[in-house]
């Protein structure tokens, strides 16, 4: 499959870890749209939010239970945003599902 984040995960393509275990990834986004930016992604291909279901949609729950401890180990717990694109008008260019965690900064309103 034609899938960069699955070659992040393979080892393929090179990424710089911030945290792994056996259902997730965690590295520094390519791009940082803030002064910390990680990209964090399931060990599963789900395409996006709209392929979550009750079977897979617990990688996302361990994703966001391990988020606190990643941002701490970043040094962004006094405060950060998780953001999820899903789909083109939202933005989504990887068709992995990823969670973004940036902080490093007073963030601004939404959107
Ligand atoms: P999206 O726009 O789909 O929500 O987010 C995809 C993110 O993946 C972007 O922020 C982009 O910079 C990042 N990205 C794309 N390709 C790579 C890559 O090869 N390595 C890393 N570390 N990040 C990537
Ligand atoms: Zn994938």
């Amino acid at each position: 499959m034609d899938c960069i984040f699955c070659k992040i995960l393979d080892g393929s393509i090179p990424s710089k870890k911030v945290y792994e275990d056996d259902m997730m990834l965690a590295f520094y986004d390519i791009q940082p749209a803030a002064p910390v930016h990680v990209v964090m992604i399931p060990k599963a291909h789900i395409a996006s939010a709209n392929e979550l279901n009750e079977e897979n949609a617990k990688y996302v729950a361990h994703i966001f239970s391990k988020a606190g401890e990643i941002a701490k180990s970043v040094g962004i717990e006094n405060g950060y945003r998780i953001v999820n694109n899903c789909g083109s008008d939202a933005g989504q260019t990887v068709f992995h599902i990823h969670f973004h965690l940036m902080g490093g900064k007073t963030l601004g309103k939404m959107a």
